[in-house]
């Protein structure tokens, strides 16, 4: 068997894997399956990977670069196996680089200040679109991450969705890395979060965006909505364990 081929082999045996653990997780949780979304996260490999977990059942990639975005939507882009392929922004996304982002992801996950939300919704708004996002939120309070504190995002949500150039989906943040019951916590309250700002602002904020590699099934015992999975979909060293 070729290189590639033995790639393929793995990419299908991984996916159906996390698949079967996203299901055990949310039957955990008494939720249906469906609730849940997962992206692979592409940022680590190259376009030949991203057609290749295609071929094994990926439909919605995540990048974390603009230009490493653009560069596989023109390799694979116009190639009939990817059509309804989806691929989103999770990324810090930098203000002169938002023109690169703008009508070509389905969702940007990374709106981290209400500066950057005003940002996006101009160029959007420029371009007579209204650009689908998330807003991130640093739920866990460590100084390493960006996003809305929790405080900040109740002070900027009612300014936030007036933005005509972006239409807020609901919420993004990231755990503490090896920390289990750090994880837990962070969803819970990204999960809460989202809930006090439904009752407030009306929004379904139907997205919850939480869980990576090492976490994604205690994000979907405590209400993610999309997981983001780089390392355990792509990296063949890369052992998926038991949760904690
Ligand atoms: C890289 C990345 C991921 C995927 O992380 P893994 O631990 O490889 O699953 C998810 N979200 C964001 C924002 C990332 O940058």
């Amino acid at each position: 068997m070729s290189e590639d081929e033995l790639y393929a082999r793995f990419l299908e045996e991984r996916r159906s894997e996390i698949v079967d653990r996203i299901a055990a997780a949310a039957a955990r949780a008494g939720r249906d399956p469906r609730e849940v979304l997962a992206i692979a996260v592409s940022k680590t490999v190259g376009p030949k990977e991203v057609l290749l977990a295609r071929r094994a059942g990926w439909t919605s990639f995540g990048e974390n670069r603009p230009q490493e975005l653009g560069r596989k939507l023109e390799a694979l882009g116009q190639l009939p196996e990817m059509a309804g392929v989806r691929f989103d922004m999770i990324g810090n996304l930098q203000k002169n680089k938002i023109n690169q982002v703008i009508g070509r992801v389905a969702l940007i996950h990374s709106i981290s200040s209400e500066h950057l939300a005003g940002a996006v919704s101009t160029r959007a708004e420029a371009r007579g679109l209204c650009s689908d996002v998330l807003l991130e939120v640093n739920v866990s309070g460590e100084v390493s991450k960006s996003g809305f504190s929790p405080n900040e995002l109740r002070e900027s949500i009612d300014r936030v969705i007036e933005l005509p150039g972006i239409c807020v989906r609901g919420l993004m943040t990231m755990a503490p890395a090896r920390d289990a019951d750090g994880a837990r916590r962070t969803f819970s309250g990204l999960r809460e979060l989202a809930e006090e700002l439904r009752q407030r602002t009306g929004l379904a904020l139907e997205t919850l965006s939480c869980g990576m590699s090492d976490d994604f099934e205690i994000a979907v015992e405590e209400g993610s909505t999309l997981v983001r999975l780089g390392r355990c979909v792509f990296d063949q060293g890369y052992a998926l364990r038991a949760i904690g």
